[in-house]
């Protein structure tokens, strides 16, 4: 292994995300269910997966197939869903690896049915209902077909309903009219549910905003993510809720020059110092998940102090105006880590860079390497 430092480096604390975990499961006092999907938010399947286990987590979720095999395969063997199911899917090999799965409607039902007769195996079949975020679940005019669909593959013994669920639209407005609206939905429908037998399904809604922000919302499970990595979904500081940014985005300076007053830095000479100034080049750009949304706003540590990157961001590399600090190459700078040190915040480049955090760590990668420390979920 080269011991030389890495070019371009997320840094994953494991110990955050496994403390995450077990503050969450705390504030709730009832199963919990952590979000690993898309690669853990950016923080890696595997290891993040372990390491909100060893939180205390009770359960894992993915969106997709895929994924789940991936834990599977690795060989995490936790209570797994994964709820994003296009037709074709191959529940085969998701009743084989016993990953849970869920049904929007009734041919996805059908699927799962002949995948459990295929299998000889009962497969755990959540049941998801649409309470007004519009994207999936069945509505409550489809649902009672849903429900009886399921109802009549567990009196057969080919499912085993376990869950029924839905999603907020505005979970991170803790006031919004909508919740109540959903909530009212969502019991409507267990109701419709347990009515037609499904009486020991558990209820889930919660994402990471309902479970720190709307506990009447937490019914038998709740499903945060982001928060498991330690960033507030509110956009406050997570710290208030107990939590700790897992993720710290590294990169070393490549070169430093010394510059008159006036250049025009980076494509489109969008910025231009005022005075003789350090420019640091910084080998990470868009093809690394650097949005050019950043260019001249996003803020970066280097030096001792945060500034904001100098022009515009490239594909593999951004600018930096230090001034008279003495950066050189080879010195570290932070793009965004858990803001304890000095650096900014993933919610600091969310601001700057019209996004949101989730977006920010989900997509950050390219050549980057990352590294996992502590020992949460390793031994
Ligand atoms: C991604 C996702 C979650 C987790 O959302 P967070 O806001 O990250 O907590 C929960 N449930 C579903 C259906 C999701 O797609």
């Amino acid at each position: 292994m080269s011991s030389a430092p890495a070019r371009a480096e997320l840094v994953v604390d494991l110990d955050a995300i496994a403390a995450n975990t077990a503050a969450l499961r705390e504030r709730v006092d009832r199963p919990l269910m952590a979000v690993v999907k898309a690669d853990a938010y950016g923080h890696g399947l595997v290891p993040s997966a372990r390491a909100a286990l060893a939180g205390g987590a009770d359960a894992l979720g993915v969106a997709v197939v895929e994924e789940a095999l991936a834990l599977r395969a690795a060989g995490v063997t936790a209570p797994l869903l994964a709820w994003l199911n296009a037709p074709g899917e191959d529940y085969v090999a998701a009743l084989t690896a016993d990953v849970e799965v869920s049904a929007n409607a009734v041919w996805g039902v059908e699927e799962v049915v002949a995948a459990a007769r295929t299998t000889g195996r009962t497969a755990r079949l959540h049941l998801k209902v649409d309470t007004g975020l519009s994207r999936g679940g069945a509505t409550p005019d489809e649902w009672p077909a849903l429900v009886a669909a399921a109802a009549g593959a567990q009196a057969d013994g080919a499912v085993e309903v376990v869950g029924l669920w839905s999603h907020l639209a505005y979970a991170d407005a803790p006031t919004h009219p909508t919740i109540g609206r959903q909530k009212a939905v969502f019991e409507e429908a267990v109701t419709v549910a347990r009515d037609a037998g499904l009486r020991d399904a558990r209820r889930h809604l919660a994402n990471s905003a309902a479970t720190v922000a709307l506990p009447e919302t937490w019914y038998d499970l709740v499903r945060p993510g982001i928060a498991i990595y330690g960033l507030d979904p509110l956009g406050g500081d997570p710290a208030a809720y107990g939590l700790r940014p897992a993720m710290t985005v590294e990169a070393r300076v490549m070169l430093t020059k010394r510059v008159p007053a006036g250049v025009g830095v980076s494509y489109g000479h969008t910025y231009s110092p005022s005075t003789e100034t350090t420019l640091a080049v910084v080998p990470v750009g868009y093809a690394d998940g650097i949005p050019r949304a950043a260019s001249n706003r996003a803020p970066v540590l280097a030096g001792g102090a945060q500034r904001p990157i100098a022009g515009r961001v490239c594909m593999d590399q951004f600018v930096l105006d230090v001034g008279d600090a003495p950066v050189r190459a080879g010195d570290r700078v932070v793009l965004w880590g858990p803001g304890t040190d000095g650096e900014p915040t993933a919610q600091q480049w969310a601001d700057a860079a019209d996004t949101i955090h989730y977006e920010l760590v989900a997509r950050i990668g390219g050549r980057f390497t990352r590294r996992h420390v502590g020992t949460a979920g390793t031994v």
